[in-house]
């Protein structure tokens, strides 16, 4: 029997200055752990300053991002508290401006040559406008409270079977970008055995079949003219996008109901006398797999260029910087994990309903192309939808956090079960090798 008490910091813009206690207490002294929650309203507590490049401390003092659509949901000078042991080696500015990486060792193991590493995920994006309207401030809290769950659970123990390293990666801007994609390009992910994360939602479910995304911003230039004097010299530019549109709009009828296409007019002119010489648009494309996304992606580009053809303007599509992979399941890990939460009295939708669930993307697909890894969707207290204020509100409210501790608590059960269960993680990474067979493209 183990009895710990690490101190979980939520250092996240909302709520404000929120500390936890988090319990862990050992049932059966394998590392099977069943968790007592229990919260509580402090200060926040400001880092000591340390003189090396890798500082204690748990979060860096993130710059949020400025200039772009995002905002991270760190603030600077108040993104910071410490562990009380302060072993964390955190790396600021980790890659990209507004990421970090912090790490922690076990101190050894019994057989094993290299750590198993263990990654846990802190999303923090926010939606302009609407703050953090898709709870990824409660997403930073749960990696960062189930890392530091798991350390003080390692701590504790007189031995473990192999040496363990965790690592938290704070991953921004998944809303936009796809944060995580250029940290995979940085080797982030290198040497990571298995990640950790988990999204708030309406329900909760250990896996949503999030798909595969691309997007493209697509320019029509034309020529401008008088368009009452002499409209037959112009090029309406505005013309293309709008059969551009229609042509996307008649295509549906083709398109399988699993595939999505959604887009905007971002551009459409300066002023009624005027035929317009330049217009622009932005869309999404979605498919289950990345097999299946550039069918649906060429037969978008032919309704561009359809629109360019008829209107005699010149078309240019740029595809964004990133597209984002479908979530590749991985069975053993959702099963252990759906087995830990129910410990902890979560109530998770079924199986049929998970893999029919409502899904976006999430750069999290790329990351369960590379390692094997687990997002659930985690229940916060209320049902107001993502990306809407009452969201918002919900994602920063104190009822939230009974929900964002309970999963942080399975997530570190489950990754517990990992270390302890070596047959687990080898199953893990055969589900891993199949699916990646599977959806190889
Ligand atoms: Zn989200
Ligand atoms: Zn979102």
């Amino acid at each position: 029997m183990f009895h710990l008490t690490p101190l979980v910091g939520s250092a996240i813009k909302n709520p404000p200055a929120l500390q936890h206690v988090l319990g862990l207490r050992s049932n059966d002294g394998q590392g099977i752990i069943s968790l007592e929650h229990r919260s509580i309203v402090r200060t926040a507590t400001r880092p000591e300053k340390s003189g090396g490049g890798a500082r204690t401390g748990f979060f860096p003092a993130t710059r949020a991002r400025t200039g772009g659509r995002s905002t991270c949901g760190l603030q600077k000078g108040r993104s910071t508290f410490r562990t009380p042991a302060g072993s964390w080696a955190v790396q600021p500015h980790y890659q990209l401006a507004t990421a970090f990486r912090a790490e922690w060792g076990s101190p050894g193991g019994w057989a094993a040559p290299r750590p198993l590493h263990l990654g846990f995920l802190c999303e923090y994006d926010a939606l302009p406008g609407i703050g953090h309207a898709c709870g990824h401030n409660l997403i930073a809290e749960v990696g960062a409270a189930a890392a530091l769950g798991m350390k003080g659970a390692l701590e504790s123990l007189a031995g473990l079977p192999l040496p363990v390293k965790v690592i938290v990666l704070g991953t921004p801007a998944e809303e936009d970008g796809g944060g995580k994609i250029d940290l995979i390009e940085a080797g982030a992910f290198k040497n990571l055995d298995v990640v950790f994360m988990a999204h708030p939602s309406q329900e909760n479910a250990a896996y949503l079949p999030d798909v595969a995304e691309h997007d493209v911003t697509v320019k029509y230039y034309g020529k401008a003219s008088h368009a009452a004097a002499y409209p037959w010299e112009g090029l309406n530019a505005l013309d293309a996008a709008v059969l551009a549109y229609n042509n996307l709009s008649v295509l549906r009828q083709q398109l399988k109901p699993t595939w999505r296409v959604h887009g905007i007019i971002k551009n459409g002119g300066v002023k009624p006398n005027i035929i317009p010489s330049y217009s622009e648009l932005i869309y999404y494309f979605r498919a289950p797999s990345m097999k299946e996304l550039p069918v649906l992606t060429k037969k978008a580009e032919d309704c561009f260029r359809a629109a360019a053809l008829a209107t005699g303007c010149t078309v240019e599509i740029n595809g964004g910087a990133h597209d984002y992979y479908n979530v590749l399941p991985n069975k053993s890990l959702w099963k252990a994990y759906v087995e830990n939460g129910k410990k902890l009295g979560i109530d998770f939708i079924s199986e049929d309903a998970m893999f029919s669930g409502p899904s976006g993307s999430t750069d999290f697909g790329n990351v369960s192309f590379v390692v094997p890894g687990i997002h659930p969707y985690f229940y916060i207290g209320s049902n107001a939808l993502n990306h809407t204020e009452q969201y918002t509100e919900a994602a920063g409210s104190q009822e939230a956090q009974f929900y964002t501790l309970r999963t942080a608590k399975a997530l570190a059960m489950t990754a517990l079960d990992v270390i302890f269960k070596p047959e687990l993680l080898e199953r893990i990474r055969e589900d891993f090798r199949l699916k990646l067979e599977e959806e190889k493209f």
